[in-house]
C-alpha cells in the first residue's frame, strides 16, 4: 500500500479523499490555490502545497506545478477527484512517466473513453447499446450532416465529442436549424475544450439518466455495484441523485450492468468508472462513460457498504478486488441531494463568507462537505459546498429522513438551493419516482410563469 497520497483537487472530493487515505493509514499531501489557503481540509492534511493563483488554470490545471509538489513531498501516488484533470489523458500519462500512480484508469484507456465518438463505438464492440446515431464525426460538410439528421431521424442532438460538465450541445428539431447549431455547437467545443469535433445522435424525448458504478482491478477482475437514478438535472447537470432506481425494467438492469462489467474485463479498464445511459420504454443508450470517482458516489456505498475510495486506492496500489460479484448485496435505498452555494431559483452563484452553519445529523443521515461555520466560498470555482445524504430501509424512509435533515440545515451568509430541495422533495411526481431528465427543467419553467 502507498505511504502517501498527493491529492490533486480541492473543496468536498479534496476532503473525501482525504478521509478514506486516513482511513487506510496514508498519509496525504493536499495542494492549493491562494484562494483555498484557509480551508479546514488543507489544513488536516498531513501536508500542503500551494500550487498557484486562484484562477483554476493557474493552480488545479497547473499540471507542472502539481507534479513538482508531488516531487518535493515523496508522494507516491496522485489522486484527481473529479472535474479538473481527472479526466484529463495527458496528466494521467504525465504522472506515470515522472514516476508515480495515476488513481485512475490508464492514460489510453482515459483517451480512448473521454472522445465520446471512440467510446460510443468501443461500447458497441463490447455489445453495449448505444443511443442511436452516426459512428464517425459530424462531417463539416452541410449536406453531409443533412443525410445523417435524416438517417436519424429529427429531433437530434449536436454534442461536443470532447464534452463534459453538460455544455456544447444543442438540440435540432429541423432542417433548417441543423447547419447553424452543428457551427455554433463546433465553435463552443472548441472554445470550452479544445476541440472542435462534434456529434449526432438521436435526440431522446423523454428518458431518465440512469448510471452503473463498476470497479475493476489490474487484473482484469471486475464487477459492477448497481445503478443510480440521476434524472433530477438542470441544464444537463445533476441536482438529486439515489440508488437504486425504481421502476425499472428489472431483466434489461441485470444484463446492462453484466456488460459493463464485461466492457470493463474486455478494455483492460481498471480503478473505478461509471457507465451513463438514457432509459425510455423500458431500453438502454448508452452516452458515455466518467473515468473517474462521481460526485453521487455515496449513494451507491450507502446501499452496499462499500468504500469507493478506498477500492479505487487499494485498485490503483495494484491489490485484487476484495469481493467478487455475488458478494455485492444491496440494501436500502439511499438520496444524496446536492448543496450548491446559489439563488435556489434563478441559479446565480453565491460566494461569500458563511456566518452560520450547522448541518444535519441523525439516524441514516451522511453529510458530505468541507464547508464550516466561518468558511468563505470562493467566487473561482463550482458552487457545490456539499451533499446531504439519507439513507433508509425504503425509498419513503429515505425520503422522510432527507426531509428532516433539510429542515434542520442551517447555512447563512450565502444563499443554498436548499429551498428547492425541500420542495423537490415534496414533489408528487418525485414521490412516485421514474421522473425523466427534462422534469426538473420543466417544473421550473412553470414556477416562472406563476410569479
Ligand atoms: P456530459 O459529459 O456533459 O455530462 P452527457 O453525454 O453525459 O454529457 O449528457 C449529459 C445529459 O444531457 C444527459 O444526462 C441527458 O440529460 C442529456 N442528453 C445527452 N444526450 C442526450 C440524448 N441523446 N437525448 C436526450 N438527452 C440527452
Amino acid at each position: 500500500m502507498f505511504e502517501k497520497i498527493l491529492i490533486a483537487n480541492r473543496g468536498e472530493v479534496a476532503l473525501r479523499i482525504q478521509r478514506a487515505c486516513r482511513e487506510l493509514g496514508i498519509k496525504t499531501v493536499v495542494v492549493h490555490s491562494e484562494a483555498d489557503r484557509e480551508a479546514k481540509y488543507v489544513k488536516l492534511a498531513d501536508e500542503s502545497v500551494c500550487i498557484g493563483p486562484p484562477p483554476a488554470a493557474a493552480s488545479y490545471l497547473n499540471i507542472p506545478a502539481i507534479i513538482s509538489a508531488a516531487e518535493v513531498t515523496d508522494a507516491e501516488a496522485i489522486h484527481p477527484g473529479w472535474g479538473f484533470l481527472a479526466e484529463n489523458a495527458d496528466f494521467a500519462e504525465r504522472v506515470e512517466q515522472s514516476g508515480f500512480v495515476f488513481i485512475g484508469p490508464r492514460a489510453e484507456t482515459i483517451r480512448l473513453l473521454g472522445d465520446k465518438v471512440s467510446a460510443k463505438n468501443a461500447m458497441k464492440k463490447a455489445g453495449v447499446p448505444v443511443v442511436p446515431g452516426a459512428d464517425g464525426p459530424l462531417p463539416e460538410e452541410g449536406s453531409e450532416a443533412v443525410k445523417i439528421a435524416r438517417s436519424i431521424g429529427y429531433p437530434v442532438i449536436i454534442k461536443a465529442a470532447a464534452g463534459g460538465g453538460g455544455r456544447g450541445m444543442r438540440v435540432v428539431h429541423t432542417e433548417a436549424a441543423l447547419f447553424t447549431a452543428a457551427q455554433v455547437t463546433r465553435a463552443e467545443a472548441q472554445a470550452a475544450f479544445g476541440n472542435p469535433a462534434v456529434y449526432m445522435e438521436k435526440f431522446l424525448e423523454n428518458p431518465r439518466h440512469i448510471e452503473f458504478q463498476v470497479l475493476a482491478d489490474k487484473h482484469r477482475n471486475a464487477i459492477h455495484l448497481g445503478e443510480r437514478d440521476c434524472s433530477m438535472q438542470r441544464r444537463h447537470q445533476k441536482v438529486i441523485e439515489e440508488a437504486p432506481a425504481v421502476h425499472l425494467n428489472a431483466r434489461a438492469r441485470f444484463r446492462i450492468a453484466e456488460r459493463c462489467a464485461e466492457a470493463c474485463r474486455k478494455l483492460g479498464y481498471h480503478g473505478a468508472g461509471t457507465f451513463e445511459f438514457l432509459y425510455q420504454d423500458g431500453e438502454f443508450y448508452f452516452i458515455e462513460i466518467n473515468t473517474r470517482l462521481q460526485v453521487e458516489h455515496p449513494v451507491t456505498e450507502l446501499i452496499t457498504g462499500l468504500d469507493i475510495v478506498q477500492l479505487q486506492i487499494r485498485i490503483a496500489a495494484g491489490e485484487k478486488l476484495p469481493l467478487k460479484q455475488r458478494d455485492v448485496v444491496f440494501r436500502g435505498h439511499a438520496i444524496e441531494c446536492r448543496v450548491n452555494a446559489e439563488d435556489p431559483y434563478k441559479f446565480t452563484p453565491s460566494p461569500g463568507r458563511i456566518t452560520s452553519l450547522h448541518m444535519p445529523g441523525g439516524p441514516g443521515i451522511r453529510v458530505d462537505s468541507h464547508a464550516y461555520n466561518g468558511y468563505f466560498v470562493p467566487p473561482h470555482y463550482d458552487s457545490l459546498l456539499g451533499k446531504i445524504i439519507a439513507y433508509g430501509d425504503t425509498r419513503e424512509q429515505a425520503i422522510a429522513r432527507l426531509n428532516i435533515a433539510l429542515s434542520e440545515t442551517v447555512i447563512e451568509g450565502v444563499k443554498t438551493n436548499v429551498p428547492l430541495h425541500q420542495e423537490l422533495l415534496h414533489d408528487a411526481a418525485f414521490l412516485r419516482g421514474g421522473t425523466s431528465i427534462h422534469y426538473l427543467e420543466q417544473k421550473l419553467a412553470k414556477l416562472a410563469r406563476e410569479e
